[in-house]
C-alpha cells in the first residue's frame, strides 16, 4: 500500500516524520497534494505545546495544494491549484445561524484542533477549496488564510474611503490589513515598537510609519496624526499586537465614536478605564478567523503580488520543519512569513 509523508508534532518541540497510509478521497471531497504551507504564530505556540490543543498533531492550516483526485460533483478538475479553508463549524448554533460561523463554539481548525496540512496528501470537502488565480505562486496563495484574517478585521472596522486608520503592529496581519485598507481608499498610519518593521509598512501602502517608543505618540507623530485627522484622531484602529499597552494606546488615541478592532491575540490582562469607553462612545470590536473571505483574500493578493512576495522571508522543505520553527522562535532573526514546501513541485505559478 502506498504511503504519504506527514510531519507530526509529537510532543513539545519534537517532530516525527512518519509514513502514513495514503489518504483516500471521500465523497464530496477532493484529494489534494499539498504544495505549500505557511506558518504563523499559532503554529509556533502549538509546536511549543503552549496552545489549547493536545499533542500529537500534524500542524499546518495555511495550505495551498493541487487537486489530484477530483470530486466528480465539483468544478475542480485534476491539476487545479486550490487554497484550503481550514475552518469547520457546526452550522446549527446561534453563531452559525446568524452568519458568524467563525466564532462557532464547536469551531475546528485544520492543523490546530485536528491533523492539518504538513503532510503530502489531504482529502478536503470541495466547498472548502478555493481556486488559485492564474499566475499566482503557491507560496503566495498559502497566505490567503492569514490575509482573510486581516480582511476580517478590516471588514469589522467598516471603513469608508477617506477614513484614517491607525494599524498597531506591523507583523504579517498588520501589514496585510494595511494593504486591504489602502485598497479601500483609507489613509493608513502604521506603528510598531520595532522601527524597521514600522518602516516596512510603507511598502504595504501605509502613508506614515511610527516607531512606538516610551512616549507614544511623540511630538512629531502627534502632529502628523493631528494633521491627517484634523485633530480628531483616527476613526479606525486595528490592534494587531495583542499587547495590553497597545490596546490602552488605542483607547487613548481613537477618535470620538471611532472603532477599535482587536485582532492581535493574547491571554494577558489589560486594565482600562471604563469611563474612557463611555466618554468617546468607543466601539471596541473583537475579530477572529474570517467569515468566508478566502476568495476575497486571493483577489487582494492577486492585486498586490509584490507586497505578498515581500512578506515571505524564508522557505524551507518539509524535512527542515524544525529549523523553520527554530527560526521563527529566534527573536534575533527578522521573520515575515515562513513557507514550507511540502511537495517538491510546490511554489510554482501556473
Ligand atoms: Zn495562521
Ligand atoms: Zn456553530
Amino acid at each position: 500500500m502506498s504511503t504519504a509523508l506527514a510531519a507530526r508534532t509529537v510532543e513539545k518541540e519534537t517532530l516525527s516524520f512518519e509514513h502514513v497510509a495514503m489518504p483516500q478521497r471521500r465523497t464530496g471531497e477532493c484529494l489534494i497534494r499539498v504544495d505549500a504551507v505557511s506558518l504563523c504564530g499559532t503554529d509556533l505556540h502549538i509546536f511549543q505545546d503552549d496552545y489549547a490543543t493536545d499533542l500529537p498533531i500534524v500542524q499546518g492550516h495555511e495550505i495551498c495544494g493541487t487537486v489530484v483526485d477530483p470530486d466528480p460533483d465539483a468544478d475542480l478538475p485534476a491539476g487545479t491549484r486550490v487554497v484550503v479553508d481550514p475552518l469547520t463549524s457546526c452550522g446549527a448554533c446561534p453563531a452559525c445561524r446568524t452568519g458568524h460561523a467563525n466564532v462557532c463554539p464547536s469551531l475546528s481548525v485544520l492543523g490546530c484542533y485536528g491533523d492539518g496540512g504538513l503532510t503530502e496528501f489531504l482529502s478536503i470537502p470541495s466547498p472548502r477549496l478555493h481556486r488559485v488565480p492564474e499566475g499566482m505562486t503557491s507560496d503566495v496563495a498559502a497566505l490567503a488564510e492569514p490575509t482573510s484574517i486581516a480582511m476580517e478585521a478590516v471588514t469589522r472596522a467598516e471603513p469608508r474611503p477617506g477614513d484614517v486608520a491607525l494599524v498597531l503592529g506591523c507583523g504579517p496581519i498588520g501589514l496585510l490589513a494595511s494593504v486591504a485598507l489602502t485598497d479601500l481608499g483609507v489613509t493608513v498610519v502604521a506603528a510598531d515598537i520595532d522601527a524597521a518593521r514600522a518602516a516596512s509598512a510603507q511598502s504595504f501602502g501605509a502613508d506614515a510609519a511610527f516607531a512606538v517608543g516610551p512616549r507614544f505618540p511623540d511630538a512629531a507623530q502627534e502632529q502628523t496624526l493631528a494633521e491627517l485627522t484634523c485633530g480628531a484622531g483616527p476613526r479606525i484602529i486595528i490592534e494587531a499586537t495583542g499587547a495590553p499597552a497597545s490596546l490602552q494606546n488605542a483607547i487613548r488615541l481613537i477618535a470620538p465614536a471611532g472603532r477599535i478592532v482587536q485582532v492581535g491575540i493574547s491571554s494577558a490582562q489589560a486594565s482600562i478605564t471604563v469611563k474612557d469607553l463611555t466618554d468617546k462612545e468607543i466601539e471596541l470590536f473583537g475579530s477572529r478567523n474570517s467569515r468566508g473571505l478566502i476568495p476575497d483574500a486571493l483577489a487582494l493578493l492577486g492585486r498586490h503580488p509584490q507586497e505578498a512576495e515581500t512578506l515571505i522571508t524564508h522557505r524551507f522543505g518539509i524535512e527542515e520543519l524544525e529549523t523553520a520553527f527554530r527560526t521563527m522562535a529566534d527573536r534575533s532573526v527578522p521573520t515575515g512569513k515562513i513557507v514550507i514546501r511540502v511537495s517538491p513541485e510546490g511554489g510554482a505559478a501556473q
